[in-house]
């Protein structure tokens, strides 16, 4: 009696969780559980939860500061 042996394909163990409620994926929807939490997840990216913090510019008058020093330094290349 002979059994043929297929290869065995390792199958993923874990399905990735969505980052919102921690439930396996759906294939629909990944990497989300479902379209709900998709929506939210946009709905952060609207709201400003995942905005990358920018640098707070300097003041108008620091700015102006910067900008008359920028003029007023000579310039580097010089033609001749
Ligand atoms: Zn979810």
């Amino acid at each position: 009696m002979t059994v043929e042996r297929l290869p065995v394909k390792p199958r993923r163990a874990k399905a990735a969780a969505c980052p919102i409620c921690g439930l396996p994926a759906s294939r629909d929807h990944r990497p989300f559980c479902s379209r709900r939490c998709r929506e939210i997840d946009l709905g952060k990216w609207f709201s400003g939860s995942y905005v990358i913090p920018a640098v707070e510019p300097p003041d108008g008058a620091d700015l102006e500061e910067l900008i008359e020093a920028a003029e007023a330094a000579p310039e580097a290349d010089d033609p001749g």
